[in-house]
């Protein structure tokens, strides 16, 4: 009921305006108005249990797919025995060379389903070029962990053109004229204006989670790197969801897609959710220090609202024996890979996150997403949730609220 109209913001429903939630001034812990209330329903709703009916028959395995033997190997040794469903739909046109707009939820394998037949285009034809635009670093870095598993030995060459590292090292490794160009719209733009980036020698082009980077205020940039590459060329677009603004950059960019749509149960259906009341008299972060301390929050991904906020918990979090990280945007790439790295690796189980350094983040096994401050709005908090109860798996999310 609440996704007919997910960028609807709370703080438009909330009445004092306050977007942190109306957190109840008077200190007297007042009753607060009924539209509060409804607003913390959206935040309670038990998982779905998977049954055995949901089972994907895929039509092809990998093998099946008329791509390279190495390419194959490499699939393989990453594990990966059957397609998911939008790899399964995609790969056969994308490899006949159409362009395609690819729409599936979060964690369904998108990733692949891009790379694996341009990649396999790259080693036919060493000439071929692409440029893949993500909304952020850490999606950026994640894509290009994937293309290094697929291409493994075939000494393809990328480069990562991500905001916030080093230009020096992106203009090298453009100087080594790599096949893949993996890259942020703000640096990519930076790049091409310096004439580092000759985006007109590109004939693939993907661009990766156009939600979010529509949401994200980046469409005026694609719409002029668009605009700059080479024709003819296969532009692949994938995202979640198909907002307006989208199918109408993607008439006109796009030469006869085929659209592949993979109908499939929101991501958050998976996820048990639950809201955590804090009482005005209690200290907040009390509240979270006696949940953690609960067995069953083995790996734990913490919202906070602002970078600020989200390093000062984090802090306060180690100061009281977790073992805690945090990433944000004030935070250098090194130290937000390294975060990152850990938590995935389980070397610390809990993290503390804006909404923008979270975005797209696929980490493994994540049990609990707390939303220890209200997202801006329910779209946010779908992503949000979306970080736990991957795949089949089911997660947890717990919405602090007072
Ligand atoms: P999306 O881009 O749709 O959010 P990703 O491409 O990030 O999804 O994939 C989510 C996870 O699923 C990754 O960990 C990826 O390695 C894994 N994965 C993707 N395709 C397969 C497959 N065919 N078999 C097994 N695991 C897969
Ligand atoms: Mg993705």
């Amino acid at each position: 009921m609440f996704k007919k109209n997910p960028k609807k913001t709370f703080s438009k429903r909330t009445r004092g305006g306050n977007r942190f939630g109306a957190r109840s001034k008077s200190g007297r812990g007042g009753k607060r108005g009924m539209a509060d209330e409804l607003d913390f329903t959206q935040f309670v709703k038990k998982a779905i249990q998977t049954t055995e009916t949901e089972t994907y028959n895929p039509r092809h395995r990998f093998a099946d797919f008329e791509m390279h033997s190495k390419l194959k190997a490499n699939v393989a040794l990453a594990g990966y025995v059957h397609p998911t469903p939008i790899q399964d739909g995609a790969i056969p046109h994308i490899l006949k060379g159409r362009d395609v707009i690819g729409i599936a939820n979060t964690g369904t394998g998108k990733t692949a389903a891009f790379l694996l037949p341009l990649i396999h285009k790259t080693f036919k034809h060493q000439a071929e070029k692409v440029l893949i635009i993500v909304p952020t670093r850490e999606l950026a870095l994640q894509i290009e962990d994937e293309l290094r598993k697929f291409a493994a030995g075939s000494g393809l060459r990328s480069a990562l053109c991500i905001g916030g590292a080093h230009i020096n090292d992106q203009l090298r490794s453009l100087a080594r004229d790599p096949s893949f160009v993996i890259g942020t719209p703000g640096r990519l733009k930076d790049l091409i204006e310096r004439k580092k980036l000759h985006i007109a020698e590109f004939n693939n082009i993907v661009l990766d989670e156009v939600d979010r980077m529509l949401d994200m205020g980046f469409i005026k940039d694609i719409k002029y790197l668009v605009a700059l590459m080479k024709e003819p060329r296969q532009s692949l677009f994938f995202s979640a969801t198909m907002p307006r603004e989208i199918s109408e950059l993607a008439k006109k960019f796009l030469n006869d897609p085929v659209t592949i749509t993979i109908k499939s149960r929101a991501t958050s259906e998976n996820v048990d959710q639950d809201i955590v009341r804090v009482d005005p008299r209690e200290e907040k972060i009390e509240v979270l220090h006696n949940l953690l301390l609960k067995p069953e929050l083995q790996k734990v991904l913490i919202f906070g609202r602002t970078k600020h906020g989200v390093d000062k918990l984090a802090h306060r979090l180690v100061e009281r024996g977790f073992s805690a990280d945090s990433i944000h945007g004030d935070k250098s790439q090194s130290q937000r890979q390294r975060a990152l790295r850990r938590f995935s690796k389980d070397e610390i189980t809990i993290l503390v996150a804006t909404d923008v350094a979270a975005r797209g983040l696929d980490i493994p096994d994540v049990t609990h997403v707390i939303n220890y401050e209200l997202p801006e709005n329910y779209e946010d908090y779908i992503h949000r949730i979306g970080r736990t109860g991957r795949g089949n798996k089911k997660g947890n999310a717990l919405t602090f609220v007072d």
